[in-house]
């Protein structure tokens, strides 16, 4: 409790230091103005989550299958976007939810985008078939009481609702608290992520051949979706891709 309290502290300072304003040109009463919104672009080339070369779609190349889990990554907008990189790092570290609503809809613009492509082959019925179930990774409850929301949860029950899809961000659960990925080496982040989640057990024989579209924040080597899908398929799920706003 006494977390929670401190939390709420911390929000009420960090309101009073910085009022709203947009992040990106500091217009009054807006996290993000439009204009500014507008600015930040959807990715054009899309790559394989294992050997990040190009690759439509964002599926994973079959040559490339022995080193993920993963079907495919979708990753809506270039990293390299320093406005979008400021959004996020005060959605996470500031706190600020309500920028949960532009960033899911960067989200909801990327699928679209790869909906209207006219090569669209029929793999690709994954990301917009009825049946598909969308699950956020999951925090340890003790990152949760932190954050006091979960970051990839407010994206992915955005985009559900947008697209009608079922949204399960109980399905998975984190088994053990971890050190933040951010501060590990390539080595250390798989050894740290490993065997770290767990299908909730009743869940575990309704998972046979579903299709699962997993929601995070951002994604850098790709350890953490790739683990998730590992543990997924261990319970018999079809087909798991991944859904971010950039990959540093
Ligand atoms: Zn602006
Ligand atoms: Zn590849």
């Amino acid at each position: 409790m006494i977390k929670l309290y401190w939390h709420k502290i911390y929000k009420f300072l960090l309101d009073i230091l910085f009022p709203i304003e947009c992040i990106g040109c500091g217009k009054e009463d807006v996290w993000l103005c439009q204009q500014c919104f507008t600015a930040i672009k959807l990715k054009e080339i899309d790559s394989c989550p294992a050997c990040k070369k190009i690759s439509s779609f964002g599926k994973t190349h079959e040559w490339c299958r022995e080193q993920t889990s993963l079907d495919g990554l979708v990753v809506a907008a270039p990293f390299g976007d320093k406005l979008l990189q400021d959004v996020i790092h005060k959605y996470k570290y500031n706190f600020i939810k309500e920028l949960a609503a532009p960033l899911s809809e960067i989200l909801i613009n990327k699928i679209i985008k790869l909906d209207k492509k006219e090569d669209k082959p029929n793999w690709t019925s994954l990301l917009f078939s009825s049946d598909l179930i969308l699950l956020p990774i999951p925090l340890h409850k003790k990152r949760l009481r932190w954050r006091d929301f979960n970051q990839a949860e407010m994206l992915s029950k955005k985009l559900a609702s947008n697209f009608c899809l079922n949204h399960r961000p109980y399905i998975l659960k984190r088994k053990r608290y971890t050190a933040a990925q951010i501060e590990l080496k390539r080595e250390q982040r798989l050894a740290n992520i490993k065997n770290v989640f767990q299908v909730a057990k009743e869940w575990r024989d309704k998972l046979k051949n579903t299709k699962i579209l997993l929601v995070d924040d951002v994604a850098t080597t790709g350890a953490t979706l790739n683990e998730c899908a590992r543990t997924l398929k261990k319970y018999g799920v079809r087909e798991v891709w991944g859904l971010v706003l950039a990959r540093g």
